[in-house]
């Protein structure tokens, strides 16, 4: 499914935006789109599947030459037959129920690790998947709290990406990003 924009808001004059569908069908227009790929970066099934699938063998090629990247932390590749600049592989904590704190910690890692990158490689708009919602078990509900509290904290600091899209692939997840969105905006006093 194309992806459809569900909501907004506006952090320092950046967009963080929630859309639902499915990532690899955006246009150029969307710079940079982010893989939830695991610690190997030789592919996987979910979204990386979905992302490897529609960008072609080339993807693969290059994510060979980088020797895996740890949990926490991102790389950036090409995008293949994809009409993005670039590919971030994210590879976001498998969620522990003995330490969610530890796992708050390793999200909020990748997704900074990830803007870092988008930064010095001069994106300003960068798409994301859920990271660590699906194979890896992060609870939605935590997940979407870190994600765009995450993502509202680099807006604030005024640096590019300025434009952020949270790419959610079905209703549970969409709702439960709707509903931490809106505890979000209460809390900063954001524009929606
Ligand atoms: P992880 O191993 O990090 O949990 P998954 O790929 O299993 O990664 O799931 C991450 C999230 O991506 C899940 O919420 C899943 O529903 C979602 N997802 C799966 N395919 C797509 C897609 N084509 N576009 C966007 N999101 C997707």
């Amino acid at each position: 499914m194309k992806p459809v924009q569900r909501d907004r808001v506006d952090v320092a004059g950046g967009s963080l935006e929630l859309w639902q569908g499915d990532i690899t069908q955006f246009g150029p227009e969307i710079e940079a789109i982010a893989n939830a790929a695991n610690s190997s970066l030789l592919g996987g099934g979910g979204v990386d599947g979905a992302i490897h699938r529609a960008a072609g063998p080339a993807l693969l090629t290059e994510c060979r030459s980088l020797g895996g990247c740890p949990t926490g932390e991102a790389r950036i590749t090409g995008a293949g037959r994809l009409p993005q600049r670039h590919v971030i592989h994210c590879v976001g904590p498998v969620y522990s129920q003995r330490n969610p704190a530890e796992s708050a910690r390793l999200l909020a890692s990748t997704y900074r690790a990830a803007l870092r990158l988008a930064r010095d490689h001069g994106l300003n708009s960068l798409a994301f998947p859920a990271i660590s919602t699906g194979v890896y078990g992060y609870p939605l509900d935590e997940a979407a709290r870190v994600a765009l509290s995450t993502l509202a904290e680099h807006l604030a600091t005024g640096r590019p990406p300025r434009r952020l899209l949270l790419v959610l692939y079905d209703d549970a997840a969409l709702r439960a990003h709707q509903e931490a969105l809106t505890q979000l905006v209460e809390e900063r006093s954001l524009r929606r």
